[in-house]
């Protein structure tokens, strides 16, 4: 049986009182505008403190942000065949194509992960992503052949993308890679709408897409956002820790909502793209916290393939602050990197 679960928002907001979902109620003594809508094949939430004595459009304000999340899908899609991405998905080999600037800071940024983390992380993978029926094209249902799977694997890779600052372009050394960014342009997405309330003198808002985060100044009444970390459970929702995320972003990978199941083996959304299947280790779910979400979106990709043990030991050695949530008997344990703690909410 061919099981397949969408990821589906995570962000859990949390206040002295009590969990609760973020929702779009608006009370009118209530400083907080909630907005929320969807974007990217997910949705998104933002709670922004209204600046005192500045009181805010709120209709022009989410029409902006939407257009902005809009913008960016329109260049960043594998699921929009005219979005930028797919355009030089389907261009000639050897041959360099133009792209737009936004959407060439974002490779340019997930090259780097992939040196950083020696191609656990990989922009490329979009073909074998697609072969195991988690793109744009759901449409296996059962297990690649082995063949298939090993071909691919071989004519990927990082090193076969070539860019160009200058004008921006791209070009490619195989017919196979396809440029997949999944796993990095929500959390730049963040980043954009973080930027966008910069702009309007907004200093105090939680941004989330698909359950990655950004958060700057203080909730209502001075308090600290809080978030919480989902647990890795495929059957309910439910808290397994919380965080004081400060002014940073926050990304979490798991692989306990995007899978399916095959003959009782769980086949996740993530591929290693060094052997060309997806992960089969231990690791439930990682969170990662970093200045920028972009990055942090990205690293806990990058962690989810390198594992627990190897993972852990990449976090310290790049003083990454990491929370793991690792498969033990019929339960969990949880790991964390040294930088981690201080963020943890006792
Ligand atoms: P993450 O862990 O953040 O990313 C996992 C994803 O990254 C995988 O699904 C795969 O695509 C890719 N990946 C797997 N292994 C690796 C690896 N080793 N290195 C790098 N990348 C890897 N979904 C829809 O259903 N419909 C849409 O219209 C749609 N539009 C989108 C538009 C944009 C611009 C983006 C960025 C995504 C879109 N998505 C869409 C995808 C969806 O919203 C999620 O991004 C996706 O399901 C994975 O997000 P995640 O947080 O669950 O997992």
């Amino acid at each position: 049986m061919k099981r397949r679960l969408i990821s589906l928002t995570i962000a859990l907001l949390l206040t002295s009182a009590g969990i609760y979902f973020l929702n779009t109620t608006q009370h009118t003594t209530d400083p907080t505008l909630s907005i929320a809508g969807s974007t990217m094949g997910t949705s998104y939430h933002l709670k922004i403190v209204s600046p005192p004595n500045q009181p805010l459009d709120r209709v022009l304000l989410e029409k902006k942000i939407q257009a902005r999340l809009d913008e960016i899908d329109h260049k960043m899609s594998t699921y929009k065949t005219d979005s930028d991405l797919s355009r030089f998905n389907r261009h000639p080999i050897n041959d360099w194509a133009p792209i737009s600037a936004e959407t060439f800071a974002v490779i340019a940024a997930g090259q780097k992960i992939s040196e950083q983390s020696a191609g656990a992380f990989d922009i490329t993978v979009g073909k074998l992503v697609n072969l195991w029926g988690f793109g744009p094209t759901i449409n296996a249902t059962a297990v690649p052949d082995a063949d298939s799977i090993h071909s691919l694997q071989q004519q990927i890779g990082y090193h076969k993308l070539e860019l160009q600052a200058q004008p921006p372009a791209l070009l490619k050394h195989t017919e196979q890679v396809y440029v997949d960014l999944s796993a990095i342009a929500k959390g730049y997405a963040v980043d954009a709408i973080a930027t966008l309330l910069d702009q309007h003198n907004i200093n105090n808002y939680l941004v989330e897409i698909g359950g990655e985060i950004r958060t700057r100044g203080v909730k209502d009444h001075n308090l600290p956002w809080v978030i919480g970390i989902e647990s890795p459970t495929t059957n309910e929702r439910s808290v397994q820790r919380l965080l004081h995320l400060g002014s940073a972003a926050m990304a979490t990978s798991g692989d306990y909502r995007n899978y399916f199941e095959h003959q009782g083996k769980r086949f996740s959304h993530t591929i290693d793209p060094r052997t060309g299947y997806p992960i089969e280790h231990k690791l439930a779910s990682v969170t990662v916290i970093a200045d920028d979400c972009m990055t942090a979106d990205a690293l806990a990709t990058a962690l989810m393939v390198l594992g627990p043990e190897k993972g852990l030991q990449f976090a310290e050695q790049q003083h990454l602050a990491v929370f793991m949530i690792i498969k033990h008997n019929d339960g969990f344990i949880e790991r964390q990197s040294s930088a981690f703690s201080p963020y943890l909410h006792r």
